[in-house]
């Protein structure tokens, strides 16, 4: 059987026989899914897999976990027919596409954009806001100056299919200030996580937000400490979901401080994701997933609802495993 059948087929079996046995509980988190040696890659969502085979290919290198996130997430911006992330993306109300993006490495070092319209690849703008400038955002018109003057690929969006839907949207949706629904379908940003055969750690995070968001809306997944947070002294995180509840409890940076603790990585999204159901009296549509990593391989994720699912690589192969989850819809 094919790896990629044997993944859809048997998601369960395939984590488990990939990962060490979970060694026992060595902190005040009563759980964490696995454990791994040597480089390892995490990313939300299904479309995490083929995003983390990306990555693989600089980690089973030698190359960095920081080029390894980059290279990873630049394939779910490049996939048409993705409709959450880069160039397949789905526009705001008023039809723009606008793009969201972070990466962050283990020293702190980290670059954002937001708001950011007609870039192919808002990832490699955010890590040259990083590495080229003295700031860690640019948003909006600055940003695709940046990016222009970098001379980054450009792209038009909507491609023509999100294009029609969004026209249907609009005549279906005469109250623009109605809520749009969130859905599986309008929200799946992909968030990577890595940790490279030195052991360094990095992440990226990067999407088009909430599909017909208020224009100017910027959700968790630029916003460092939200979407994404990495110390290398301690682990990585990163968040999908509703943005604007991540935000509220600066998820992704709660996710490593409960690490620094001592709590393991799962029980450190659980918690945060507890966090975020105590603040919200109506939890209606309110998904939020984390994964996170330690600095010694631990890893695993959580989410408020059942339906998150997160992608690993290792040595050992890959694998798709259901994040544990407070409720049901
Ligand atoms: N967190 C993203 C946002 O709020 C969307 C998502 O992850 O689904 O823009």
């Amino acid at each position: 059987m094919k790896r990629r059948q044997f993944i859809r087929f048997g998601a369960i079996l395939g984590a488990l026989s990939l990962v060490d046995k979970p060694k026992a509980s060595q902190a005040i988190g009563q759980s964490f899914s696995g454990k791994t040696d040597g480089p390892l890659v995490l990313s939300t969502w299904n479309h995490g897999l083929a995003a983390n085979e990306g990555a693989w290919q600089v980690l089973s290198k030698g190359g960095t976990a920081l080029d390894a996130v980059e290279k990873g997430v630049m394939v779910t911006e490049a996939d048409l027919t993705n409709r959450s992330v880069g160039v397949g993306g789905r526009p705001d109300r008023d039809g723009h596409v606008t793009l969201d993006a972070c990466i962050m490495s283990g020293d702190s070092r980290c670059g954002s954009v937001a708001f950011l319209e007609g870039l192919a690849h808002p990832i490699n703008v955010a890590r040259a806001v990083m590495e080229r400038t003295q700031h860690v955002m640019l948003v909006g018109a600055g940003a695709k100056k940046f990016a222009l003057e970098q001379g980054f690929e450009t792209a038009k969006m909507p491609i023509p299919e999100v294009k029609k839907d969004y026209e249907k949207w609009r005549k279906e949706n005469k109250d623009l200030f109605k809520k749009p629904e969130i859905n599986h379908e309008n929200h799946d940003t992909i968030g990577m996580i890595a940790m490279d055969a030195n052991g360094q750690l990095a992440g990226a995070c990067t999407t088009s937000g909430w599909a017909y968001k208020m224009h100017g809306r910027v959700g968790d997944s630029p916003i460092i400490g939200a979407g994404l947070f990495v110390d290398e002294e301690v682990g990585a995180a990163t968040a999908t979901g509703l943005g604007e509840a991540i935000v509220r409890v600066a998820g992704s940076h709660t996710v490593v401080e409960l690490m620094r603790q001592g709590i393991a990585p799962e029980a450190a999204c659980k918690e945060a994701c507890m966090r975020i159901i105590r603040k919200n009296k109506d939890l209606t549509g309110l998904q939020c997933g984390f994964i996170a990593i330690d600095k010694n391989g631990n890893y695993g994720g959580y989410s408020i609802f059942a339906g998150f699912n997160y992608a690993l690589r290792n040595n050992a192969g890959e694998a798709l495993i259901d994040a544990k989850f407070d409720r049901n819809w």
